[in-house]
């Protein structure tokens, strides 16, 4: 049900987005998508913790934006909870440092350009670290291994790209997925259809519309773990690492204190505690 309401307002949004990968679009669309947490009050500032920073005494309220479903990262839990990978890191880790913040479910796109705005602070998506990106964003030390692979319909017979001829594929706007998605489409003459998010995508290649569907193989195993009949043919393409983002110079505070959470969290158990919640070993 709700899968299906959220696939419907996501074709809405289709139609008014661009074709390119990188595509930006509207802020407005992203209004409705748009359902604040915060959690600002379990962040209540603890300023005994030895790596605390001065900033953290600070009372700002930083808005850091995630995707709206990507799962163990980011996702809605049976009771309409916002839970996952990330914002679990976040959230500890915003304890640990003492700041303040309020989460806001943007999805993928739409929190990578309000970043570039400045609607945002920051953001926490499972944002592959990149390059190109390294020239616009600030990237904290990565905290966990991902990269791209393609899924297809359980019972599909498509082994390798070279079965993806004359037809159309699946992809989630300025994502690394589309992006690698569009580097192999010429060369195996398939057509990309385009989503906001990763849920769509799925429903696109169940419904049979497209034969596969470009994502990252972390979030398209643990999918395919809670049931979804997909299957992942190959091995993953173009590894990278997550980070969270703020753009270049806006908040290198936040990014100082990232790192330093990210680190007490680690040595603490408390990172393997976050991972182990969500993903089986
Ligand atoms: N890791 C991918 C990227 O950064 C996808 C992120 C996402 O869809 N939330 O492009």
């Amino acid at each position: 049900m709700k899968k299906k309401a959220l696939a419907l307002t996501m074709a809405a949004l289709m139609a008014a987005s661009l074709t390119a990968c990188g595509g930006s679009k509207p802020a407005e669309t992203t209004a409705a998508a748009e359902a604040a947490t915060t959690a600002a009050d379990t962040a209540a500032a603890d300023t005994s913790e030895a790596e605390t920073t001065a900033a953290a005494k600070s009372d700002k309220v930083y808005k850091i934006a995630t995707d709206t479903t990507f799962a163990p990262f980011e996702f809605e839990n049976d009771k309409g909870e916002m839970v996952g990978v990330d914002l679990d890191i976040l959230k500890a880790i915003s304890e640990d440092q003492g700041f303040q913040y309020d989460l806001v479910v943007a999805g993928f796109s739409a929190a990578v350009t309000g970043l570039e705005a400045g609607e945002y602070d920051g953001v926490i998506a499972g944002m592959s670290i990149t390059d190109e990106r390294k020239a616009k964003y600030d990237f904290s030390e990565p905290y966990y291994d991902s990269g791209v692979g393609m899924a297809v319909t359980a019972d599909s017979d498509i082994t390798s790209y070279d079965g993806l001829k004359d037809k159309t594929v699946a992809a989630k706007i300025g994502t690394e997925g589309c992006a690698f998605a569009e580097s192999i489409a010429d060369q195996y003459g398939f057509t990309i259809n385009q989503f906001e998010d990763s849920s769509s995508m799925y429903q696109d290649v169940l419904a049979g519309n497209s034969v596969a569907c470009f994502d990252d193989y972390p979030v398209l195993g643990y999918e395919i773990s809670r049931g979804t009949a997909l299957k992942l043919p190959m091995d993953m393409e173009r590894g990278s690492s997550y980070g969270f983002a703020t753009l270049k110079g806006a908040n290198p505070e936040l990014v100082e204190m990232f790192d330093a959470g990210l680190k007490n969290l680690k040595d603490s158990g408390k990172y393997e505690e976050i991972l182990n919640t969500y993903i089986s070993k």
